[in-house]
């Protein structure tokens, strides 16, 4: 799977694309992730200078990030993919947009290739990209945050750990088997403060049904 992030602020990615799981995807060349900055398509003559963002349109505070560096940076990214089976998926990031689950990342593991990830930033993006190019508009909860570029990393790391080898072991998947946040490792008791804490019993009897019947209650 190979991620194109459209983003002003690349940086933002870069420890967390560099360690651990991602990082060793990347190393290993399961996942490969590509930067496009729209600030580097504003290149105008001297006198023509255009910004990378603009007031909105009916006025309103903010900035507007502009259709044409934008559209751009995207035109690179897809001249970028050379290979002749490639399929894309465009998102755009809006709070208020359709969710993103697991569901969907695993379908579009499949699916798709290529993954072109537009990060707004400010009040968001000139709307005609998306009219343009017809784009899958994705929100990743019911909250605002200052851009796009942890959404976009959300779905790097959610759609990645859909693809082969990207977990040691496949089978890790937690929506592959019965799984629960409410997890135990040693030491069997533990003293905190003066008190014991200690691991649930039934986790502890080897008893397989008994255990998977705990962990599809909790
Ligand atoms: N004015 C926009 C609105 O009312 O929907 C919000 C802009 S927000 C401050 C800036 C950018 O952050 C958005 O364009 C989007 O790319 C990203 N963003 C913020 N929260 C998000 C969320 N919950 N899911 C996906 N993207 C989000």
């Amino acid at each position: 799977m190979h991620f194109h992030i459209i983003t002003i602020f690349p940086d933002i990615f870069s420890s967390y694309l560099s360690e651990s799981i991602i990082g060793r995807a990347i190393k290993n060349k399961l996942i490969k992730v590509n930067f496009y900055n729209p600030r580097d398509f504003i290149k105008a003559p001297k006198n023509n200078y255009k910004p990378m963002d603009d007031k909105p349109y009916g006025g309103g505070p903010g900035m507007v990030i502009r259709a044409e560096p934008l559209l751009k940076a995207i035109e690179k990214a897809v001249n970028s993919i050379k290979s002749k089976n490639k399929k894309i998926l465009i998102v755009n990031f809006i709070p208020s947009a359709e969710k993103f689950t697991t569901t969907f990342a695993k379908n579009i593991s499949k699916k798709y290739t290529d993954i072109i990830l537009i990060c707004g930033r400010y009040e968001g993006i000139d709307a005609r990209v998306d009219k343009i190019l017809k784009t899958k508009k994705l929100s990743i909860g019911d909250y605002v945050l200052t851009g796009g570029e942890i959404p976009a990393m959300v779905l790097v790391d959610c759609v990645s750990r859909q693809i082969k080898g990207v977990l040691g072991n496949h089978d890790s998947l937690e929506e592959e088997r019965v799984s629960t946040s409410e997890v135990y490792t040693r030491p069997e008791i533990l003293k905190y403060k003066s008190k014991n804490y200690k691991v649930p019993e039934v986790l502890l009897s080897g008893n397989h049904k008994k255990i998977e019947e705990w962990r599809k209650r909790k």
